[in-house]
């Protein structure tokens, strides 16, 4: 889809952006963006915790057009915390006034199978896949990609969900149909040491800056911790900030990006082990294994985002100490008091009212003594 984008004036203090969706991560936007005397109006089809920090709200549908062009009438420039955004939506608020990232980086990273096309026609290196319509050719892509592998859902996945183990004896068409029948891709298992994620951004000037990597370790498919830096050799942290930076040039994209990936140990002829880098998943925006910046680094996730999509110069991405976050899921929320009581335990609660099992309901980041 080619989309005019109206010429981008830059922002000045006061001036008033948009965020698609109320989740924590707009909420968090929207905190930092007060901070440098930006206002936040939040769209959304439901309320959530970034309405309660915001100066304005539309409650309206990703379908309602005229909601959408009157929102992005009032605003100077419009952004989001999800990459589920319809189509249609941006589009139609293209048309009205800047969106960033733009709608190529969005799509791009909306399918996991033009994601991962694209990763690798920059020559960097993905999991093993293979496009899945049906079960006909769930059939194919296992004698192609081999068991055990992962099918996915091309897209509205998220933490696990949209995926279905692919086993020795396992029944093709029952997974295919498990997931709804819908286009898919196989991919093949990677036997990872650890899982990290790199933080950047990219301005609209081209200029860079990416935070230290950043480990992760999941629970039932969600993030549970982040521990920074990453215990990888500095070649390989090197590598990853440097595919990074690859993949945000080739988006010519503007804002914050999160790029997940696999680290796999590769014996070499001599005998000798390397590390090297596969790329799991892009997320085209602020990301929740980037929290630990908002109290670990000179300049948060948020902020960073805020200042590229305002056209400022991108902040210093310097890390006061080594890192652990945790993320405070379901019934986790319930230690706030204990953790308040903890000195130097920096505590963030999203104002959620229902501790669900697996929402994720704030987070904790402890800042620890280098080693
Ligand atoms: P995703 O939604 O693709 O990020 O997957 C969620 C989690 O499932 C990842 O963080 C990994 O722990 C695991 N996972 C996903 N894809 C693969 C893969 N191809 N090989 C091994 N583990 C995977």
């Amino acid at each position: 889809m080619a989309i005019d984008v109206p010429v981008r004036p830059l922002l000045v203090p006061g001036a008033t952006i948009g965020i698609l969706g109320s989740g924590q991560l707009g909420r968090m936007l929207a905190m930092a963006a007060a901070r440098l005397g930006v206002k936040c109006h939040i769209y959304a089809p439901e309320p959530g915790p970034a309405f309660d920090v915001a100066a304005d709200f539309t409650l309206a549908s990703y379908e309602d057009e005229a909601a959408l062009a009157a929102f992005a009438d009032k605003v100077a420039v419009v952004t989001y915390e999800f990459e589920n955004v319809p189509a249609r939506a941006a589009e139609v608020l293209a048309a009205h006034c800047p969106v960033l990232p733009d709608w190529n980086a969005l799509a791009t990273s909306q399918d996991r199978l033009t994601e991962k096309q694209f990763i690798n026609s920059l020559g960097i290196a993905t999991a093993p896949f293979a496009q899945v319509d049906d079960a006909g050719s769930l059939a194919r892509a296992v004698a192609q990609i081999g068991r055990p592998a992962i099918l996915k859902t091309r897209r509205f996945g998220y933490d696990g969900k949209g995926q279905t183990a692919i086993r020795d004896g396992s029944d093709l068409a029952v997974q295919f149909r498990s997931l709804g029948g819908v286009p898919c891709i196989l991919e093949g298992l990677v036997p990872f040491l650890r899982e990290i994620s790199v933080i950047a951004a990219r301005a609209a000037d081209g200029s860079f800056a990416a935070f230290d990597v950043c480990e992760n370790e999941h629970e039932h498919h969600i993030l549970a911790a982040t521990h920074v830096p990453a215990k990888v050799s500095a070649d390989t942290a090197a590598q990853a900030i440097h595919i990074v930076h690859r993949i945000l040039d080739g988006l010519k994209y503007i804002g914050v990006i999160a790029v997940e990936m696999f680290i796999v140990e590769e014996q070499q002829a001599d005998g000798s082990k390397r590390e090297r880098v596969i790329v799991n998943e892009i997320a085209p925006r602020v990301h929740n294994s980037g929290h630990w910046t908002i109290d670990g680094a000179t300049t948060s996730q948020f902020e960073q985002h805020i200042r590229a999509i305002c056209g400022w110069p991108l902040g210093s991405t310097h890390r006061h100490g080594r890192i652990e976050m945790r993320n405070l899921i379901g019934e986790d929320t319930n230690l706030w008091r204990d953790l308040m009581g903890e000195s130097g335990a920096c505590v963030h609660l999203y104002g959620k009212h229902e501790a669900r099992a697996g929402r994720k309901m704030g987070h904790v980041t402890r800042i620890l003594p280098e080693e």
